[in-house]
């Protein structure tokens, strides 16, 4: 099971934004899809950072919701780890746990083509080990 095994399931569909984008707009944006996380690409497509909940709430709580008004690349995480559709999913669990974040981009020849959320991976978890808990089950069954 690897990155791909996830993308082929909930498919390649990525929001993205511009770092010039208004927090606000980035936090409505994140509403609206009922997600944590946001890429921001630049004019070329290609990843200029990423925004997530926790930036939002850090601004806020930091300078007050004025912030809100300000561009997203005042918040982002500029330096943005990605991974391959080829990596293992256990070496994505290492990342976002050595990381600490929940998120992760997907990247091929250069451009985004996906992202992975910890939920995903927690999903895929749980339905390998039910898999196994059957194939366990079957195995003492017919002996
Ligand atoms: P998250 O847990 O994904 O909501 O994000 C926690 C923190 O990590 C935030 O400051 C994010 O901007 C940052 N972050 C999220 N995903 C990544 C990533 N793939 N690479 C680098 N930083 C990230």
């Amino acid at each position: 099971m690897n990155v791909a095994t996830i993308l082929s399931e909930k498919g390649t569909d990525i929001v993205s934004a511009s770092p010039d984008d208004s927090l606000l707009d980035i936090a409505r944006t994140l509403r609206e899809h009922r997600i944590g996380c946001v890429v921001l690409t630049n004019s070329k497509g290609e990843i200029a950072g990423i925004v997530s909940e926790r930036d939002i709430v850090r601004a806020i709580a930091d300078t007050g919701s004025d912030v809100l008004r300000a561009p997203a690349s005042r918040c982002m995480t500029k330096k943005v780890v990605t991974c391959t559709k080829n990596e293992p999913i256990n070496a994505i669990m290492s990342m976002m746990t050595e990381g600490r974040f929940r998120h992760l981009p997907v990247v091929e020849d250069g451009l985004l083509v996906g992202l992975i959320s910890i939920g995903d991976v927690v999903r895929l978890r749980i339905a390998e080990a039910e898999l196994e808990a059957a194939a366990m089950r079957e195995y003492i069954a017919t002996g």
